[in-house]
């Protein structure tokens, strides 16, 4: 990446506002296309100590930028996924496991630690001649109907043909572009956090369904280390917050039924509101809305970042090898609204992944997602069929 002074007003074919993980990826996924690339952001602030889980098709996209290779090392594979009723009902549901093996896959999807991957991402940008890297918060959007003019804080200009705005949840583009959004909460809040454990894994990750909501342990890498999304009545997220990281650690271990021996977490967890957030539209004119940008999930059912690369995908194939046209916002907004195609490999993933509520595409997003911790059952799986009928969204919509 070339974080450089740009010239006075110059002229880039695509600018992405954002360099979080949606940004980064849009912005090398344009520039390998042969696009030229501004991506403006300001340096990376604290380092980002959440995971994200990666699917089946999200995947095809980082193998396509030719970054597997780097990014496999930093993953852990989810081969099986296992979900248990965990609460004191006297009637409860069978623990079902599903295996990727049967459905044909080597793993569902992978586990990637956010901080080490946006490095990696910053790293090979580097190599990409047409990627200009702008350090720099932006201040300003003007549209034109040829161009927008992007203001920055120390006073630069540039010039896009189009403006990606993937500058998260508050972002400044969309409201540049005023487009609205639509919020909606649950009466629930996440804790986050990773931790330690003395069995390994065995990349299972498990699900325990609980009387206020899931509770998720996502497989890291090397075995003896996993994510954990907890979530719960925001008073019971408050009182985890307020317990040493002793205490804290074994409250983990007793929810998990010591299932992965002794467990310790060592840094602080975060705590996140289970509340939603959807653009009303995705493009306007010369801008379209990519990741938190365009829609925000609560942090459940991997959906934010696997959404965001469908979206990045969708924005590719849409625009060609096309010049920008004035209204490619709208058309891209458009096509969002109909769902763009999805190889049937990706709906069978869509079927059979019920455990991580695989993204339905970036129309979902606009539909609100009340499917939200909804459950469908593999349909190669015999007990899954049995386990639906038995089973409850874990979150109600
Ligand atoms: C706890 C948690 C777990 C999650 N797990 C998963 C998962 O398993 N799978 C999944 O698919 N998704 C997951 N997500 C969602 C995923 O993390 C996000 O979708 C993903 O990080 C993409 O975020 P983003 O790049 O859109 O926004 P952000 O990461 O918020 O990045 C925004 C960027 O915009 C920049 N910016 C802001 N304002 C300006 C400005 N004025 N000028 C220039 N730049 C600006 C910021 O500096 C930053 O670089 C999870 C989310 C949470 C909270």
């Amino acid at each position: 990446m070339h974080a450089r002074e740009p010239d006075a007003m110059e002229h880039f074919e695509i600018a992405v506002v954002g360099a979080g993980l949606a940004g980064s990826l849009a912005a090398l996924t344009f520039a390998d296309k042969g696009r030229s690339v501004a991506l403006i952001a300001p340096a990376a602030g604290r380092a980002d100590g959440r995971t994200t889980a990666l699917m089946d098709q999200s995947l095809d996209l980082v193998r396509e930028l030719g970054l597997w290779q780097a990014v496999a090392p930093l993953a852990a594979p989810l081969s099986s996924m296992r979900i248990i009723d965990g609460t004191k009902r006297l009637l409860r549901a069978p623990t079902v496991t599903f295996h990727a093996a049967e459905v044909g896959l080597d793993a569902f999807g992978y586990n990637i630690p956010n901080a080490p991957f946006l490095a990696l991402l910053e790293q090979e940008a580097e190599k990409r001649s047409s990627l200009t890297r702008i350090v720099a918060s932006l201040t300003e959007v003007e549209f034109e109907t040829e161009r927008a003019i992007l203001k920055l804080e120390d006073g630069r200009s540039i010039t896009a043909s189009l403006v990606i705005g993937a500058d998260g949840r508050k972002s400044g583009v969309r409201e540049a572009a005023g487009i609205e959004v639509r919020n909606w909460s649950y009466p629930q809040s996440a804790l986050v956090l990773n931790f330690s454990h003395q069995v390994s894994h065995q990349n299972v990750s498990t699900e325990f369904h609980t009387a206020h909501g899931p509770f998720t342990q996502v497989p890291l890498p090397g075995g003896l280390r996993s994510s954990l999304v907890w979530v719960q009545r925001p008073e019971d997220t408050e009182a985890m917050r307020s317990l040493s990281l002793d205490d804290l650690s074994l409250a983990v271990e007793r929810r998990m039924q010591s299932m992965l021996g002794k467990v310790r977490v060592d840094v602080a967890p975060q705590a996140f509101p289970l509340s939603g957030m959807s653009a009303k539209s995705f493009g306007k004119g010369r801008v379209i809305l990519i990741g938190e940008a365009a829609h925000a999930f609560p942090p459940i059912g991997a959906q934010g970042l696997n959404l965001s690369l469908r979206d990045i995908m969708a924005a590719v194939s849409l625009l060609g090898s096309s010049s920008v046209p004035d209204d490619f916002g709208a058309r891209y907004d458009l096509q969002a609204a109909r769902g763009y195609s999805q190889p049937h490999r990706q709906r069978r993933s869509a079927q059979s992944f019920a455990a991580v509520g695989f993204p339905a595409g970036a129309d979902a997003a606009r539909r609100r997602p009340s499917g939200l911790g909804e459950r469908r059952p593999p349909a190669q799986s015999n007990d899954a069929r049995r386990h639906q009928s038995r089973q409850r969204p874990a979150i109600p919509a």
